[in-house]
């Protein structure tokens, strides 16, 4: 592993004394807690505003979110009883166009989680150059623990509760972590039925029997596969030649374990939240898939042995992709990663301390909010496809995506050659920038 080339980052993981972002509000001793997604987040915007040179009002204008709807989400149980969850929908900006993000059901989601969330896909927007700005919503819930019909009138409660700030103008949202396309067919006829009429574009990510994309499925791990490819061929190294892991076999992971192993690459293992399994001489993904379907988890797959989630994390590898959860790298388990190159399939899953130690131990970092475009870029065709009621074929989606993910993959390294940046500091710089330069040109009200 060469440990010279890769430029240090510019997030400090201090905060300065005028930093104007505003402080996290759910820790309790913020010196000792490890850092927050809120903390990371905040931590990048304030080194590309430092880059950009922006002042203070500048920066709080882009570090604080337009609008938040917090809710309360009570749900009948199947069998009677009353249990209620908390539900939060942050627009981040919406100075680009309408706020844009997905709906996450976890148990740990929290008001901050969700502002850290909404941030990234702002800079995401803007960086892959979508008419969109940036927003998430989340519920606090665990949706292994509960039936299909509870999280149906789960869903529909949430979106009821949250309808004045939603709509295909408004505020679209897309599945995200613990919800799926079911989830968005709920939130789309929920929203349509009150407003008396079907609106597809309301929601992307929804089975195409009601309006999805083709290729939506699949986006965020094709755009993951693609920006692999890009940042390995500017190594000489054909995608082919490289042994992956992936932390996360969702939506995510999944699919991009079957795109890096079509492709070539020898994807030698992957977890989920019960473990995971590695074979050095690479898994049989499709086996894989089959062994999930059936049990429910990668764990048990007979054809590999097993590797704790840490221990994958520092496997002898050359691509290294966490697909699942924020913060898993972070300034200790990032001193162990032995990949050349991480590409973030998850969102926020390096702190700031761990991009330090990573640009340190000459790692280059895909960062998320170009690697994981892919979701979004897609979401974006769905929601011009119902807009237009025109759809185009899987082929046009795919060129289209490709075209979008490797123009977007230049434009950061080209900056970040320039600059002398990370390829992370590169992409937050752009994203930021072009926010910045939509709330120049607007002016503010009154
Ligand atoms: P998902 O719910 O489909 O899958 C999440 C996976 O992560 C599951 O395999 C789960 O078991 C695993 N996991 C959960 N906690 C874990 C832990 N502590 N350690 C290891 N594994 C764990 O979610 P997804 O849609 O695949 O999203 C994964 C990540 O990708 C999230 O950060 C999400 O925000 C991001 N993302 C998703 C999309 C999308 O289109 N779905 C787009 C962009 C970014």
């Amino acid at each position: 592993m060469t440990t010279t080339s890769v430029p240090p980052t510019l997030t400090s993981g201090e905060t300065t004394p005028n930093d104007p972002a505003p402080r996290t509000t759910s820790r309790p001793d913020a010196a000792t807690a490890p850092a927050s997604a809120l903390d990371t987040a905040h931590a990048q915007l304030a080194g590309a505003v430092r880059f950009l040179g922006y002042d203070d009002g500048l920066h709080e204008m882009l570090a604080t979110p337009r609008r938040e709807v917090n809710v309360a989400v009570p749900l009948r149980r199947d069998d009677g009883r009353t249990v209620l969850f908390h539900g939060y929908r942050v627009q981040h900006n919406v100075s680009r166009g309408p706020g844009k993000g997905g709906l996450r059901y976890s148990p740990s989601v929290d008001i901050d989680e969700v502002r850290a969330l909404a941030m990234w896909m702002t800079w995401k927007c803007a960086l892959v150059d979508l008419p969109y700005g940036g927003a998430k919503g989340g519920v606090s819930i665990d949706p292994r623990c509960y039936s299909e019909a509870e999280l149906e009138r789960v869903t529909r409660r949430y979106t009821s509760e949250i309808m004045p700030v939603i709509g295909p103008e408004r505020d679209i949202m897309a599945p995200d972590m613990g919800t799926s396309e079911q989830t968005m067919a709920w939130v789309m006829d929920t929203y349509s039925v009150n407003q008396g009429y079907t609106i597809p574009a309301v929601v992307t990510g929804k089975p195409i029997t009601v309006g999805g994309s083709l290729g939506r499925t699949t986006a965020t791990s094709a755009g993951v596969v693609h920006v692999t490819a890009a940042a390995l061929d500017e190594a000489g190294v054909p995608l082919s030649d490289v042994r992956v892991a992936i932390q996360g076999f969702g939506k995510v992971g999944s699919h991009a374990a079957a795109l890096f192993a079509a492709r070539g690459a020898r994807v030698v293992a992957v977890s989920d939240q019960y473990g995971g399994v590695h074979d050095p001489d690479g898994l049989d993904v499709r086996a894989l898939f089959e062994h999930v379907a059936a049990t429910g988890s990668v764990v048990g797959f007979d054809r590999a042995d097993p590797v704790d989630n840490d221990a994958l994390l520092a496997l002898d590898v050359d691509v290294l992709v966490p697909a699942a959860v924020e913060g898993v790298l972070d300034g200790d388990t990032a001193g162990t990663v032995r990949a050349r190159w991480v590409v973030e399939g998850a969102n926020g899953p390096t702190t700031a301390e761990g991009d330090r130690v990573l640009a340190k131990n000459g790692v280059t970092v895909v960062p998320d909010v170009l690697a994981n475009a892919g979701g979004v870029v897609v979401s974006y065709f769905e929601w011009v496809q119902a807009n237009q009621a025109y759809w185009w074929t899987a082929e046009e989606i795919g060129d289209k995506l490709e075209h979008r993910m490797l123009h977007a993959y230049e434009e950061v390294a080209s900056l970040a050659r320039r600059e002398e940046l990370s390829l992370r500091d590169a992409a937050l710089v752009i994203g930021v920038q072009r926010v910045a330069e939509a709330h120049q040109i607007r002016g503010l009200y009154p």
